[in-house]
């Protein structure tokens, strides 16, 4: 019989459903393209090689001959653009901003032929740092009000462009959905006086059932009301809600742990298509005692439809303690 599970951080109901399709194995990617082969493609705008074809370099991070590990630029197609005031109306009905932000993309590597999940895991540190500068960056323009940071893995994630990257996308706005989640934790802390996602955490360290990878400052477990298979979430120990306040012990342990996580899943299940995300508070120096950042991780190996569409709600048809435990099992 299948069961509904909530999260309690996100109220989110998921069915999981594990007799329509039983085993980790089943959700092996089977139509997945290689990796390219060569480092190099010259079509690529993010090569080395071909830093002419991308708008001016925001932010590098460079080795001692000046070459770039890390390179920023923006994005060729942005969502948002930075130039000009905001300018917000309302007519009847029809609110509108105009299309102000900050759309960034993040070239994690020279190579076009790699992944994080190959990456040594001192790229990975790096590349989350230039996370942490950007962040702070944006979140000081005063006309943005939520910076999102996230990466499109493979083509069911969204991905456009080969080369590994990620992007930053910082809007004049805080969307409905993000706002519930800072509500809800806001509420559970009223009731409660600790953090919903501490909580959350150390059940889930104190059974380790759903633990895919610990370190000494984050875990990664798959959720308890997984929306989809695999779909885990990293958070770290201490009780922090902005990801920009990690320390750098903190960001290299971190950098080792997403990679090992990410490493689970190319291995574990052939390098499938995935999207991950961060969820932080914006990192004003006063201390948030309700909300606690963590980076949301979504491999794509099923599909949504109609009913997904209409309810909010999910049917995962692969129990989240199975997917744990068939994680825990790779070696990475
Ligand atoms: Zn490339
Ligand atoms: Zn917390």
């Amino acid at each position: 019989m299948s069961e509904l599970r909530q999260n309690i951080a996100t109220k989110e109901w998921v069915i999981i459903a594990p007799e329509r399709s039983n085993r980790p194995d089943d959700f092996i990617s089977r139509d997945r393209r290689p990796l390219p082969e060569v480092p190099y493609s010259d079509r690529c705008p993010f090569c080395a090689g071909n830093e002419a074809q991308t708008g001016d370099e925001v932010m590098a991070v460079r080795d001692g001959d000046g070459r770039w590990l890390v390179r920023v630029v923006p994005n060729k197609y942005p969502a948002l653009t930075s130039d000009g005031e905001l300018d917000y109306r309302e007519q009847g009905t029809q609110r509108r901003i105009n299309g102000l932000g900050h759309h960034l993309v993040i070239v994690e590597a020279p190579q076009h032929n790699t992944t994080p999940a190959l990456m040594e895991a001192a790229q990975v540190e790096r590349v989350l740092g230039v996370y942490q500068q950007l962040y702070l960056q944006a979140i000081g323009d005063p006309r943005v009000e939520l910076v999102t940071l996230f990466k499109n893995h493979g083509q069911r994630a969204g991905m456009s462009q080969q080369h590994p990257h990620s992007q930053l996308i910082a809007t004049p706005v805080v969307p409905a959905n993000v706002r519930q989640r800072v509500e809800l934790a806001i509420r559970y802390y009223d009731d409660h006086r600790t953090c919903v996602y501490c909580t959350m955490l150390a059940e889930e360290l104190r059974s380790g059932e759903r633990v895919v990878a610990e370190s000494q400052h984050f875990a990664a477990f798959v959720l308890y009301a997984a929306l989809s298979p695999f779909h885990i979430w990293i958070l770290p120990k201490r009780h922090q809600a902005a990801f920009v306040h990690i320390s750098d012990e903190e960001r290299a342990d971190l950098a080792r742990l997403l990679r090992q996580v990410l490493r689970k899943i190319f291995y574990g299940l052939e390098n499938p298509d995935y999207n991950f995300v961060i969820r932080s508070r914006d990192g004003q120096p006063r201390a948030v005692s309700y909300f606690h950042w963590y980076l949301s991780l979504v491999p794509r190996v099923s599909t949504t439809a109609g009913f997904e569409l209409a309810s909010g709600m999910y049917i995962n048809t692969l129990l989240p303690e199975r997917a744990a435990e068939f994680l825990r099992q790779v070696e990475a």
